[in-house]
């Protein structure tokens, strides 16, 4: 298990360990994921869409 306590603060500030609320695209099942993106706070996969999806750069 990863059982980390504390992580190294990076250069955008404090990383707050929150979930991440998904919808599986197999079941529909709606899936929970540990996320430590700057939003700092429980989002959905769209809200991280809106606030970093369409700036990050295609591949
Ligand atoms: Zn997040």
């Amino acid at each position: 298990m990863n059982t980390t306590s504390h992580t190294l603060p990076s250069a955008a500030g404090p990383v707050v360990p929150h979930v991440e609320r998904a919808t599986s695209m197999v079941t529909g099942q709606p899936i929970l994921i540990r996320c430590e993106c700057p939003l700092g706070r429980d989002h959905t996969y769209a809200e991280w869409r809106e606030r970093f999806g369409d700036s990050a750069p295609a591949e």
